[in-house]
């Protein structure tokens, strides 16, 4: 892949960031920093840091700038081998303390319309097991209820229900999207379109950074 290694995702909840990421990893070899699973992860865990997160993140909103910081620089410090940042920076302090942490070699903006991420989130499963994400509409598997790859439970995210993705929408459109406009800014920003489906998405990607 060139010399690029260090990438961040930028992309409104459903644009397919998650999916990406795991072809671009398995592919290029990078370490994986979704702030989203690690936070998933705390919660369920039910650790201090989960405690803080929940209230935040089942109501679509964001988790403070200090918080995510914290908790994302030591693994982005100890990435020797690249990273792929997936849900983080969300906010232009974020970037900025990003900045001080690590450089970036590029960032890929997933656009999504506004009709397009609810009629995607409401039809997302998960697989609590494996992690494999589907879709009713687009993706379905052999059950709704039981993943393809490995048996385990298919479960849909608590801040996938209707009422609380359209205020995820509007989060992203207040203070991520601004993020597009800071990295075209620093001449690393590449944009895809995300309406075409992960396959063709990928092969983009593969093309922009091969
Ligand atoms: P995601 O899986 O990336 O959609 O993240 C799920 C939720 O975790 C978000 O709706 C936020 O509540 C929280 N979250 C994840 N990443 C961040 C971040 N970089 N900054 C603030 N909140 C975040």
């Amino acid at each position: 892949m060139g010399s690029a290694k260090r990438i961040a995702l930028l992309g409104p909840p459903g644009a397919g960031k998650g999916t990406l990421a795991k072809r671009m990893i398995e592919t290029w070899g990078l370490e994986h920093l979704s702030t989203g699973d690690i936070l998933r992860d705390e919660v369920a865990r039910g650790t201090d840091l989960g405690l803080k997160a929940k209230g935040a993140m089942d109501a679509g909103e964001l988790v403070s700038d200090d918080i995510i910081i914290n908790m994302i620089r030591g693994r982005i410090e100890s990435a020797s081998q690249g990273f792929l940042l997936d849900g983080f920076p969300r906010t232009v302090a974020q970037a900025e303390a990003l900045a001080d942490i690590s450089e970036l070699d590029a960032v890929i903006s997933i656009a999504l319309s506004r009709d397009e991420v609810v009629a995607r989130l409401t039809a997302r499963r998960v697989c609590g097991q494996c992690g494999r994400i589907y879709n009713l509409a687009f993706q379905p598997p052999a059950d709704p209820t039981v993943c393809d790859a490995c048996g385990g439970d298919l479960t849909q995210r608590d801040d996938d229900k209707e009422e609380v993705i359209s205020n995820r929408y509007d989060v992203y459109a207040e203070s991520t999207a601004p993020l597009i406009d800071f990295y075209r800014g620093h001449g690393i920003l590449h944009e895809v379109d995300g309406s075409k489906g992960s396959a063709i998405v990928f092969e983009a990607v593969t093309e922009l950074l091969g």
